[in-house]
């Protein structure tokens, strides 16, 4: 998922992460959600009949070899607090001696469901919070005004207990002016980090939320500014490929800890939806992005399987990537902007390289580059 992650703890850094081993799994427990926030990057299985994911598939991913090297298995959805055996799978991550991350939004839980997570073993809270204005939440959230005043109230308390706390934003017009106040927010209630995830939808949907990329940009350089005077911490992880060629990058990449990360997709990452499959990408669900099904073959056959080998190396088939001297590294920019935005599907070019490299004057989009043989 493309982000731009503040740290506000020095404490808490990760690695890199190593091309080819597993480090991430992201488990959709359920496509059940009580929001319906109009970025949502789960639309296409929201509106798939209700799904929970089978108890034994967990233990299979468990049980695969290739978890050994999985550093990190982030519980999501739909609401992972609407899972039908939620305490069931979190005794098996205890039994397995892991403790998962939880992302939710927060407003279905209570200070005794955060209590019981903990003693299950849950190591930290991913809460979603889009916005401090009660309005914005049921216009972009399609929550209630009370949930969004639990929400708060959860990660107020959630704060105080054991657990490690994150907040993440989804970047979209309605909440762009109010990303600097949710931060500085954020810093003061004391959570750990703060993550912007420019909203990019699973489907063509809600457009007109999108922050152009310039825009984000400018924000960009404005939030930096902020979290430069506000936090002693200045690490910053971003996930955005093309971001190195940003004039931001180039004015802050001194003053700041800013770490540079790749699209994870079947690198180092990979999602099982909640009826079973396996995803490449952690925003996707459509089939070009499927590279198994859990129910039929186990996680470390998927992980070297064809189609998971076939979508690692996808770059060498894009004619911009291929012709790229950076492509070694950044691999092709993201492909679930791409395929979104793009007219070659899973081929397209980046939206985000496409356009800097527009503003290279010898930039023609109408000719095809030339094919070099970086493989
Ligand atoms: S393709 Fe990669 S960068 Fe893009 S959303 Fe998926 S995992 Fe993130
Ligand atoms: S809370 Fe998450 S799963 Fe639910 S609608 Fe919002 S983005 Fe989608
Ligand atoms: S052309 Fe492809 S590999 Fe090169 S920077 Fe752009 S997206 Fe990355």
């Amino acid at each position: 998922m493309q982000k731009i992650k503040f740290r506000f703890k020095g404490d808490h850094v990760d690695s890199f992460a190593q091309l080819g081993t597993l480090r991430a799994v992201f488990v959709d427990l359920t496509n059940c959600c009580n929001l319906r926030c109009k970025y949502c990057f789960n639309y296409r299985s929201l509106q798939a009949p209700p799904s929970h994911l089978a108890l034994d598939l967990i233990e299979k991913a468990l049980r695969s070899k290739l978890a050994a090297s999985v550093r990190d298995w982030f519980l999501s959805g739909g609401e992972p607090a609407l899972y039908d055996r939620l305490p069931e799978s979190l005794a098996l991550f205890r039994e397995h001696g892991l403790g998962p991350k939880i992302a939710t939004n927060g407003t279905l839980l209570s200070p005794e469901i955060i209590d019981m997570w903990a003693g299950l073993g849950v190591r930290s809270l991913q809460f979603s919070l889009d916005t401090l204005d009660p309005e914005v939440h049921v216009d972009l959230n399609g929550g209630g005004k009370r949930g969004h005043e639990t929400l708060l109230r959860n990660l107020e308390y959630a704060v105080q207990s054991p657990l490690r706390v994150v907040v993440s934003s989804v970047l979209t017009k309605p909440n762009k002016r109010e990303i600097k106040n949710i931060m500085a927010f954020c810093f003061e209630s004391g959570v750990d980090s703060y993550t912007l995830y420019p909203n990019v939808p699973s489907e063509r949907l809600n457009q007109e939320l999108i922050v152009p990329f310039p825009e984000l940009l400018e924000l960009t350089d404005e939030l930096f500014s902020a979290y430069s005077a506000l936090s002693p911490s200045k690490v910053l992880d971003v996930t955005i490929p093309c971001f190195a060629k940003s004039s931001t990058y180039a004015k802050w990449k001194d003053r700041l800890a800013l770490r540079l990360h790749y699209c994870a997709a079947a690198q180092y990452a990979l999602k099982i939806t909640s009826d079973g499959r396996v995803s490449a990408c952690i925003c996707q669900d459509s089939d070009p992005f499927i590279i198994g099904d859990l129910r039929r073959d186990g996680l470390d056959d998927i992980w070297i399987s064809e189609k998971a080998r076939a979508f690692r190396s996808l770059y060498r088939e894009i004619p911009e990537c291929r012709a790229c001297p950076e492509s070694p590294v950044c691999r092709g920019g993201c492909r679930n902007n791409a395929s979104l935005f793009g007219s070659n599907g899973l081929r397209s070019l980046d939206p985000y390289c496409r356009y800097f490299k527009s503003r290279e004057e010898s930039f023609d989009p109408t000719v095809p580059p030339s094919i070099d043989r970086t493989d």
